[in-house]
């Protein structure tokens, strides 16, 4: 068990891709800020798919963040901020985890949001390390672009063995598990 001596949180927001998770993080920013809570937004430099200073739901929604290309650097831009709202988590890999617990020592709480389950159908680093420390977990669910059901995988259209490709629509769809077709490794 962690101990923690302050009274921040680790949320998670998980799910495949095209489940809503930025829309409920941009929620999430707007009702801390509302409470008066200063906020930072954190994305990978290496998701080029918006603007390098915003996040951005598949619907166009958007709010200023700061893009940054590792775990370390998800720390020193923390400033001011009590809340450190972290999308596309998985881009960071594991070391992700160490700077989140650093975090909440500091008494900053972290919503974390990503994908938790990789195209080849196995768990997502920094994911399991999170789900261990979180104080909640939002498991959403998108809609398999197969049969309809809910969706819990991300499906890879493209070809290539790669764990980390940036795509959106053109490379991946959400799928059920009994739609889902791992990627082959190279
Ligand atoms: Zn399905």
């Amino acid at each position: 068990m962690r101990q923690h001596a302050t009274n921040a949180t680790l949320e998670v927001v998980c799910g495949p891709m095209f489940a809503g998770k930025t829309t409920m993080l941009l929620r999430r920013v707007a009702e801390a800020r509302a409470a008066g809570m200063v906020v930072q937004i954190v994305r990978p430099a290496l998701d080029h798919r918006s603007a390098a200073d915003a996040i951005e739901t598949h619907g166009g929604e958007r709010m200023q963040g700061i893009s940054v290309a590792s775990a370390q650097q998800v720390i020193a831009a923390v400033g001011e901020a009590r809340l450190v709202v972290i999308d596309e988590a998985h881009f960071f890999g594991g070391a992700l985890a160490g700077a989140c617990e650093a975090l909440l020592h500091r008494g900053v709480s972290v919503i974390a949001a990503g994908v938790d389950i990789d195209h080849f159908g196995g768990a997502f680093e920094p994911f399991p390390a999170l789900f261990a420390m979180a104080h909640a977990v939002h498991r959403l669910q998108g809609t398999c672009a197969r049969c309809g059901q809910p969706s819990t995988h991300t499906q890879r259209l493209v070809p290539g063995g790669a764990r980390i490709v940036v795509g959106g629509a053109e490379a991946y769809e959400p799928r059920c598990a009994a739609c889902f077709e791992p990627s082959a490794a190279d």
